[in-house]
């Protein structure tokens, strides 16, 4: 992917999980790489060495708390502070919580819908004028199957994801004439710690180890019966920011061992 080169890439929540294998991804495509998230400098200190590694042309972070008022706006400021642009914006952050809806409390509501839809929207309304000033761009928005179809216990979420994708469809129509792109992805089951407190609960109302009760957690929703990997979800999003990428937009793409196809 040398078309990447020198690249600004933003990739939130990249301190873990799936977004660290995206900075990774775009590390070894040597974009220069704004990492972000809360889990504090020396897990980001870390994490910079691993991008360095990997062939990043630059690295740096922000702890910016998006749930935070001014938090999108202040990543923006230091992304292109630091970097003098931003090219990329890969809106990975995110958060679950799993309840029935009546006593779902409104502040996990709140923080739910602030951090997976709110600050996709505050962060792409920032980014796209340095986007368009560029004349080019690449969004990609991390929804999830739950952005398809619903799952019981998780409201916010995926009231949320749903809310992305229209997010992503409608920034992909008000960018289409541009050479600025803006899909989304839809993973299934990735092993993350997200996905960890999740299996968590599910052994226990099984009366099993966690560990013991992956594979009947993965086989009740991912026909594959396998995690979808977060560095495959990496070089997804290395393809479309691509020029093979150029004509891709609005689109949602389901990585997820078969899951909505049932
Ligand atoms: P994770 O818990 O491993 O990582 C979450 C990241 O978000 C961390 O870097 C954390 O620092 C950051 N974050 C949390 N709160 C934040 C805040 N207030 N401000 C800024 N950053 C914050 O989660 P993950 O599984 O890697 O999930 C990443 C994305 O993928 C999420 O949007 C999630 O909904 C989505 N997703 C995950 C799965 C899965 O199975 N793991 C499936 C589909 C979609």
């Amino acid at each position: 992917m040398s078309d990447l080169n020198n690249k600004v890439a933003l990739i939130t929540g990249s301190t873990s999980g799936i977004g660290k294998e995206i900075a990774l991804c775009l590390a070894a495509a040597k974009c220069k790489i704004m990492l972000n998230g809360i889990e504090g400098p020396d897990v980001a200190a870390l994490i910079s060495k691993e991008m360095t590694a990997a062939g990043a042309s630059g690295v740096s972070f922000s702890g910016a708390n998006l749930i935070e008022s001014g938090g999108a706006a202040n990543l923006i400021a230091a992304t292109e502070k630091q970097f003098g642009s931003i090219d990329i914006l890969v809106n990975n952050a995110g958060i679950q919580h799993v309840e029935p809806i009546e006593t779902f409390s409104d502040d996990n509501w709140d923080r739910i819908i602030e951090l997976d839809l709110s600050a996709p929207f505050r962060l792409i309304k920032h980014a796209l004028p340095i986007m368009r000033k560029n004349g080019w761009g690449r969004i990609i928005n991390i929804s999830s199957v739950h952005g398809l179809v619903a799952s019981v216990n998780k409201a916010a979420y995926v009231s949320a994801k749903h809310g992305l994708i229209g997010l992503t469809k409608t920034v992909a129509l008000e960018t289409a004439p541009e050479p600025i792109t803006c899909n989304a992805i839809c993973p299934g089951f990735v092993h993350t710690p997200l996905v960890d407190l999740q299996i968590a609960a599910f052994a226990k109302s099984k009366g099993i180890s966690p560990q013991e009760s992956i594979p009947a957690f993965i086989r009740e929703k991912q026909p594959s019966q396998a995690f979808v990997s977060p560095s495959d979800i990496g070089a997804m999003i290395a393809l479309l920011c691509s020029s093979a990428g150029a004509q891709i937009t609005g689109s949602s793409f389901t990585m997820d061992g078969g899951w909505t196809a049932q």
